[in-house]
């Protein structure tokens, strides 16, 4: 038995609007006790412990830990779709792994992968961190983009035969075809299976716009009845009105995107708010609008007055959904694109209380709380509650009062996974004298 206490802390729960003096206890790998400091301090410590680990945590938060919901742990800062093909496989892991472990240590202890750049990186990142190789967040493995033809994604084209690995979405048409990928999908041990229901911003050369839905019910739907019976989640790039419809009337879990969902859209997603997520994936485009011209990238006027209008368009569309109840998630896309580099994504907490008038504490309860249930976890994972997962951050500073705070490494003091340190800069009193100075002073 392991009993780790945290004295003199102010904690987020996961839940509540404010902060709250207490001592949160941990056994083993769950937390055991929440007492509140007006209570004895030493009542949180077990008496059984004689070696306890206290930890002075004056001047800081606990809060659950963060979980990213848009996340591509395998995309590496590109500028082009190749970039992420060119890799060889077996670099490509390893910078994957770094990747998480990265994020672990700026606070995300929960990756619900959005796709992975090639099949099995996300899923071998995560079984090198569940078998205890290497210390690392929790992560749920998604497949590559499915997509149909003439979509996102899709570099090949009618004239040259070129090997589908040049591709970092899987192309399929047909309900038989998207049923066999995401078998093989399945079969590679991945826990999400990622789709492409709509076009996206600058494919409306392949007349696959963001306003365009590419895909037919009955393919969402193959994809529904493999992931259904395996336990497995479905997520889909879905920036279409319709798109959204086809997702929600096919039980398509989690929905990326949805700038343009319409006002039957919003009621469908209202009516499954107590199973869908949806998740905008703001880093990106405030990304692109903010800082591509600091990348050097020399984009037109139009391409920036269509970055505003969209942005304008996601701000609404999401206001409205959180009126409405809908869980509506950070994670944005990081590394996905050179303006957005992974690592930064604590950045989206900042765009849910500047852009879409989300308060501080609503921000975090969507980033921890809801994390947990998108992790498929919610019982046990996303709060600071006795009996749930000791997964938590020690932050100095108070991030109810500026969530920017999270942005900065420096100030992420600790970071728990399963109640083991995997960032630790606090310092500790070992020993049962020191349990009984804290007795003392509490
Ligand atoms: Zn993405």
């Amino acid at each position: 038995m392991t009993i780790t206490s945290l004295v003199n802390a102010m904690v987020f729960d996961g839940s509540s609007g404010e902060l709250v003096a207490a001592t949160v206890t941990i056994e083993d790998d769950r937390i055991l006790a929440v007492v509140p400091d007006s209570v004895a301090t030493a009542r949180a410590v077990d008496p059984r412990a004689q070696d306890a680990t206290v930890i002075d945590c004056a001047g800081c938060t606990v809060m659950p830990g963060l979980t990213e919901a848009h996340c591509h742990i395998s995309f590496n800062n590109i500028r082009s779709m190749s970039d992420v093909v060119a890799i060889q496989p077996e670099d490509h892991s390893i910078l994957s792994l770094r990747n998480a472990r990265m994020l672990m240590e700026r606070g995300f202890t929960s990756l619900y992968s959005a796709a992975a750049a090639k099949p099995r990186l996300d899923v071998a990142v995560r079984d090198a961190i569940t078998t205890g190789l290497f210390s690392g967040p929790r992560i749920r493995a998604a497949s590559q983009e499915i997509s149909p033809s003439g979509n996102l994604g899709d570099l090949n084209n009618n004239y040259l035969e070129l090997p589908r690995s040049i591709c970092f979405t899987i192309t399929c048409d047909g309900p038989d075809e998207f049923t066999k990928q995401a078998r093989l999908a399945a079969r590679d041990g991945v826990d999400n299976i990622k789709i492409n229901v709509s076009g996206d911003r600058d494919w409306g050369h392949m007349h696959a716009d963001d306003k365009t839905t590419v895909i037919s019910e009955d393919e969402v739907a193959a994809v529904v009845a493999v992931a259904g019976p395996r336990g497995l989640t479905v997520n889909a790039h879905c920036t279409s009105s319709e798109g959204v419809k086809m997702c929600v009337r096919q039980g398509v879990q989690v929905i990326y995107h949805a700038v343009h969902a319409d006002e039957e859209a919003r009621d469908m997603l209202e009516a499954a708010r107590d199973w869908v997520f949806v998740a905008p994936a703001l880093g990106l485009p405030i990304s692109m609008l903010r800082e591509g011209r600091d990348y050097g990238l020399k984009w037109s006027a139009a391409k920036y007055r269509s970055l505003e209008k969209e942005l304008e368009t996601t701000q609404n569309c999401m206001r409205d959904l959180h009126r409405r109840g809908v869980r509506v998630l950070p994670g944005g896309d990081y590394g996905a694109f050179i303006t957005n580099p992974i690592g930064t994504n604590a950045r989206d907490l900042e765009h849910f209380v500047d852009f879409l008038g989300f308060t501080a504490a609503d921000t975090l309860a969507a980033a921890t709380r809801h994390g947990g249930a998108l992790m498929q976890r919610g019982d046990e994972l996303g709060q600071i509650k006795p009996g749930f997962l000791a997964d938590l951050l020690i932050v100095r500073g108070d991030p109810l009062a500026d969530v920017r705070i999270l942005q900065d490494p420096a100030r992420i003091e600790a970071v728990m996974v399963g109640g083991q340190f995997v960032k630790d800069a606090m310092p500790k009193m070992h020993h049962a004298a020191d349990v009984a100075d804290v007795r003392r002073r509490a």
